[in-house]
């Protein structure tokens, strides 16, 4: 539809107004060469049509986003008894404090934070023989691009600096809630973030979020309406860290976003879309993408007509 195409070309057009502000992610060298002045953006909608613009077919570091998938495969192996580990409420720190997950008894309060991706990790690895591989085979089916890979420089950087999220693991371990070594969590839990897909890639691997838990791409009833809800509603409360409020206030999306830059969201039961610009702000949160998914929001509500 070609009014679809020129509304997400008119997203980029507007969201490039905010390049320029915000910083690249520097606590790894691997991502602090990225450059700050790049955009793309996809939708992916519920008919499994896409509509891009910009840098949208450019494979970026998925970063947090994967914690999306890593929540998503281990409530389908562990159901309920995954809350055991880890809670469901914002935490309102930031994403790699410490300081609460001493507080409350090494048990994070979302799986959201490092520290909650860390703990659903662990249940993967008890559950697969090699977590990062199992995750990205379903990374490349729900996205229909069998190239998907894991970034071996951006895993060896995210080992070689790796000493907040391993005090993370050894503090939880130390509380009795990682079953495994922290060795081998961490290495899976890198290995995930360090997955390199575009912003078509992940718009079309998401869609099952917007689609009932129904992956289009792939065929397949991938989790249960009810479960595909219940993600959402993480999503809304913790998927942008202690800016999750704020982001609710201007969105009004259930999103999730990485330290490379790009940015999930749900339109449930009409599309699923990813935004992404490497510079981030205070709070790792991408300037542009952001602002790229407010814009989207306020023109849903203004003319809905067009918009499927
Ligand atoms: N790999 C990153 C880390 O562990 C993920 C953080 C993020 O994207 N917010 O620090």
């Amino acid at each position: 539809m070609e009014a679809m195409q020129q509304w997400v070309e008119s997203l980029e057009r507007r969201a490039r107004f905010r390049l320029g502000s915000g910083r690249v992610a520097d606590y790894i060298p691997a991502l602090a060469e990225q450059d700050a002045d790049r955009f793309g953006i996809a939708i992916c909608t519920n008919q499994g049509e896409i509509y891009h613009a910009g840098e949208a077919q450019v494979p970026f570091s998925i970063q947090s986003i994967a914690k999306v998938l890593l929540l998503t495969l281990a409530l389908r192996v562990q159901g309920d008894a995954l809350w055991t580990r880890v809670g469901r409420n914002p935490s309102g720190m930031p994403f790699n404090s410490l300081t609460q997950l001493e507080a409350e008894g090494g048990k994070p309060r979302n799986p959201f934070i490092n520290a909650g991706a860390i703990a659903v990790t662990d249940r993967l690895v008890g559950a697969f023989a090699t977590p990062s591989k199992h995750l990205r085979d379903v990374a490349r089916r729900l996205s229909g691009n069998s190239a998907i890979h894991i970034d071996d420089a951006v895993q060896a950087s995210e080992w070689k600096h790796r000493s907040r999220n391993a005090a993370m693991a050894y503090l939880m371990k130390a509380f009795g809630h990682l079953d495994n070594e922290v060795d081998e969590v961490l290495t899976a839990y890198f290995a995930c973030c360090a997955l390199s897909m575009s912003c078509v890639d992940l718009a079309r691997a998401f869609n099952f979020l917007a689609a009932e838990g129904h992956a289009l791409s792939a065929g397949e009833r991938f989790i249960a309406p009810d479960l595909a809800r219940r993600i959402n509603s993480l999503l809304f409360t913790c998927g942008m860290y202690d800016a999750a409020g704020d982001f609710a206030y201007r969105a009004g999306l259930p999103a999730k976003s990485g330290v490379g830059g790009g940015i999930v969201a749900i339109v449930p039961g009409r599309f699923s879309v990813c935004a992404w610009s490497p510079a981030l702000d205070e709070r790792g949160n991408s300037v542009a993408a952001q602002y790229a998914l407010e814009l989207l929001a306020d023109d849903l509500g203004r003319w809905s007509g067009i918009i499927p």
